[in-house]
Formats: structure tokens, sequence, C-alpha cells
């Protein structure tokens, strides 16, 4: 996966939102460099060494393959845009992906980080697969939590907390898991004929993504491209298989650039970019299309007419994506069976300056390509068949390029904000600075649902930090408090 955990100052806008300074970058910093073990050096100089660290379980490295990189960076220079390190204090630039793998090559999640190697060894850890939480549940006639319900194998069963319970469901589910337990919008709870436990008005609220699109393809003259109805062999299979290695210990992202748009210029913000290019170095293939209309929920033959004349040469895209979306949207029950997903209304581009500034991140893109003597000598362009229902704008206008994101935009996968930390007494803080909800007893959540405002890079990284400090605010708690051992733990043979 992408390792980037995001701007100093979305960490210090976090602490002046909450009133709590545990949360400045200079406070976050060490627990993100307490899960890492950063290997894209191979020693820590007193520099690297502030920002990255070598123990932690979390691998960080470079891809093997890096298809496009060097020649994304040395466009970049031509723009003023140096060489950078995004998990640094980092000012507008470009740079090689830092990513999370095993040593096998294979993508390291954070079961293979944090998980799998002590599953097996830890007598205070009980894991049961298999299980879907419905609600928490609370001491009779208190608003104390004492464990939750949830279903295993068609059977219905309930854990007893000893001290608290922890939500990690994430930002789609944490606050359905909230609201089917009588925490929420009184109104909402109310439609549903849900007992209201507590009046929580953002309970699913300030729901916040990444948007992104693909941009291109670019074709090329050149055969620098991976074309995989072309390149792909077994040995490459091979390489992989017995030594992590070749052209596919990639995470099909070769570099990424943090940029400013206007609108950030305009609030004084240039520091901060809100713009993340990422770049994708392999062509247009045949069956790119098919991922594409699965992945994206494209209606057939879209893709296909838009995509043919690339069919067989040399291309590839870019992927500018919104990093600090003014839009919120929210996550709402359907029903209350806990079963059935919830509504997910992310209301892209409800707020019309992200669109602009979502097209701005597109024209700087193709700009990027085209107007780079790096990307010229490859005669690299964009494909000149407008995109399917754009086809009365002129192409490389700012009208063609909002057309292409109305088209042509998905998700990034990182949902956010959902029972977001806040002041307490503030009406729409869920969550108090130590991760506590608020008007509760013993219930905490831990996952990207917490973050006021979603960081501007990729979440994961910033997640595990949640983790790593909602940790040690669980141990500050009860280093002192005794355990009532007498609850009922409800453990099972896995
Ligand atoms: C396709 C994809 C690609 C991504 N790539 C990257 C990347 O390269 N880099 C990066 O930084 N980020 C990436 N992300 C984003 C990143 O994975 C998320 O931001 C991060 O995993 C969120 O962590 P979380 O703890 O909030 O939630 P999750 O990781 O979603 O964890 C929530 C867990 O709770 C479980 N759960 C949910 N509801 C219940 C319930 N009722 N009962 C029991 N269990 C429940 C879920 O099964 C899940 O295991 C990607 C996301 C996706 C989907």
């Amino acid at each position: 996966m992408m390792y980037a955990r995001g701007h100093p100052e979305d960490y210090n806008y976090w602490a002046k939102f909450t009133g709590d300074n545990r949360w400045t970058y200079e406070n976050v910093l060490p627990y993100f460099k307490k899960s890492e073990n950063f290997e894209c050096v191979d020693e820590l100089d007193a520099e690297t060494s502030k920002y990255h660290a070598k123990n932690g379980p979390l691998t960080v490295r470079y891809a093997d393959y890096k298809g496009l990189a060097h020649h994304i960076l040395k466009a970049a220079k031509e723009f003023q845009y140096p060489t950078i390190d995004y998990n640094t204090e980092f000012p507008q630039g470009f740079a090689v992906i830092q990513n999370t793998f095993q040593n096998n090559g294979f993508r390291m999640g954070t079961f293979q980080a944090f998980l799998k190697p002590i599953r097996n060894t830890r007598p205070n850890l009980t894991i049961h697969k298999f299980s879907l939480v419905h609600k928490v549940l609370f001491e009779e006639g208190t608003n104390k939590v004492i464990g939750v319900e949830y279903s295993r194998h068609g059977k219905v069963k309930i854990a007893y907390a000893k001290k608290e319970v922890i939500l990690s469901a994430g930002a789609i589910n944490s606050p359905k898991i909230l609201m089917l337990s009588g925490i929420g919008p009184k109104e909402h709870l109310e439609s549903l004929n849900i007992d209201v436990k507590l009046d929580s008005p953002g309970v699913g609220k300030n729901l916040q993504d990444h948007i992104g699109t693909f941009i291109g393809p670019f074709i090329m003259n050149d055969t620098v491209s991976y074309h995989p109805d072309r390149d792909l062999t077994l040995s490459m299979f091979l390489d992989f298989w017995l030594r992590g290695k070749g052209v596919l210990n990639t995470v099909g992202s070769d570099a990424s650039g943090f940029v400013s748009s206007s609108r950030a210029v305009e609030l004084g913000e240039k520091h901060w970019p809100d713009i993340q290019i990422i770049t994708t170095g392999y062509a247009v293939s045949d069956s790119l299309e098919k991922g594409f209309e699965k992945a994206f929920n494209f209606k057939p033959n879209v893709l296909q007419k838009y995509y043919d004349k690339a069919k067989g040469k040399d291309s590839f895209h870019l992927v500018p994506i919104l990093n600090r979306p003014v839009t919120r949207g929210e996550i709402l029950l359907k029903s209350t069976d806990p079963a059935e997903h919830p509504l997910i209304d992310p209301k892209y581009f409800n707020d019309e300056s992200d669109l602009k500034t979502f097209a701005e991140s597109i024209r700087l893109s193709v700009n990027f390509i085209e107007n780079s003597k790096t990307f010229q000598a490859l005669d690299a362009r964009l494909i000149d068949t407008p995109f399917p229902g754009c086809e009365k704008h002129k192409l490389r206008t700012d009208a063609y390029y909002e057309c292409y994101a109305r088209h042509f935009s998905q998700t990034i996968w990182h949902y956010s904000g959902t029972c977001a930390m806040g002041k307490e007494g503030s009406k729409d803080a869920v969550l108090n600075s130590q991760l506590e909800v608020i008007g509760v007893e013993n219930l905490r959540v831990m996952d990207a649902s917490v973050m006021p405002t979603v960081v501007s890079a990729n979440t994961n990284a910033a997640c595990i930090m949640i983790g790593e400090l909602g940790a040690d605010l669980v141990k500050q708690k009860h280093e002192k408090s005794k355990v009532n051992e007498n609850v009922k733990i409800d453990r099972e043979e896995l």
C-alpha cells in the first residue's frame, strides 16, 4: 500500500480544532515512527531520523519497479517542484512513492504488520473471526457501556468489557454501530424507532473522502511505459514469486506529487498542498476498460469508446486527487438490521469550489505532461478522443475538465470524519480529543472516522498513528485502575 502520512498542517489543525496539543504534528510524529521500519535508506542520518525509524513492525520501502518515476521527477524539476520526502515537513514537490511491503514483495497491511506476529502469543487477546458487531450494550438505566452484542455463525452473542469498548469498524461502520446503539442524531434514530440513548448530532455527519480521476491516457511514441499485453512474461511472475522483485513488485503507482491549487494559494495556504498527483506508468491494456468498468461502475461500452485509439500503444495516466475537500457527506442507517449496509452519501462536488479545484488539478496534470521537455521528448500527449458525454466541449478547456471530472471521477477510498473528535461542548463533536464518545462512559472510537478533517494524503498511515496514540491513551487511563475480574468475557475456541 502507499505509505503517506499527510502534511504537518493536517495535524496542527486537528490540535487547534480539538484544543488538545496531543494532536500537533510534533506530538503525533513519535507515533508514526513507533510503527515504522523505514527501508527506503540503509542507514538513517540525523535529518532522516527526525522523521523515520527502523524498528517498527510496518516495513516501508520503495517498490522494485519504479515505472515512469524517473521521468516524472525530471519533469517536476522543470516546473521548479523539488524532489521531496512527503513523509516529512514537506513543501510542494514530487517523490518516488513509499509503500508498505512484506519481505516477500507482497503488500503489507495492518494484519501482517501488527496482528499476525502476536495473534497466538498474547493471553489477553481473543480474536473472533466471522463476527458482526450489532451494537454496544449499556448497563441498565445508565450511560455506562458494558460490552457489545454481535453475531457469529448465526448465533447472537455478547462480549463483556472489563474496562472499555473500542470501536474500530471504519468510517462507514463505526457510525453505523453507534446509531444502532442509540447514539446519533435524534430525529434520524426516531425515524427508525431506535431508542435514543444519546442525541449526538455529529454521528455519521462530516463524511469526507478524496475524489480522484484517471486523466489520460497520454499516448507516447516510445516504449517506456509498461504494457501488460506486450511486456508481461512468465519470468516476471517467477521473479516476483521467488524473489519478491521485478515489475510485479509495485502498488501500480510510481511517483506522487503534492501541489497547491489556486484555492490554497488564495487562502494563504500555499505551503499546505491540497492536490496530490499520482502517476501510473502502465499502458491501456485490452483488459483495462473492463477493470475500470467494474471498479468504478461505468455503463457498458463507455470506456471502450474512449480507450479504443490507445490500444496497443505506449501510454500512461496521471491520477489527480482533491486532498482537502470542503464538501461534507453523511452516513445514514437504511434500517435497524445490523447486516444491512448503511446509506453512504459522499455529496462529492456539493461545494462548487471543490469541482473548480478538482478541474484545476486535471488541467495541471495535463500541462505537466504536455508542457515539459521531458515528456515532449517522448511525444507524450493526451488522447484526442473526447470523453463520452463531454464531446461538446473543446479539449483542454476548463469546461472540458469539469465535464471530465463529473463523468470520470471516483472514490480514492479515504472515507473519514464520521465520528469526529472535537472540543467537548461543541454541537457536532462525537468524541473528545481522547477519542472517548462524549456523553457515555467506557466507549472509544479509533479509526478513520475520528479525523475532524481528512489528512491531505492517503489515509492508512494516519489510521495506524491514531491506533498507536489511542493505545497510549487507554494505557494512561487504566494504568492505576484495578481490573474488575468478575465480569464475564465470552471466550470460545476459534
Ligand atoms: C481499495 C483500497 C485501496 C487503498 N489503498 C490505500 C493505500 O495504498 N494507502 C493508504 O494509505 N490507504 C489506502 N486505502 C485506505 C485505507 O485502507 C483506509 O484508510 C484504512 O484502512 C482505514 O482504516 P480504518 O481502521 O478506519 O478502517 P478499516 O481498515 O476499514 O477497518 C475496519 C474493520 O472493521 C471491520 N468491521 C466493520 N464493521 C464491522 C462490524 N459491524 N462488526 C465487526 N467488524 C466490523 C471491517 O471488516 C474492517 O476489518 C485504501 C482503501 C481501499 C478500500
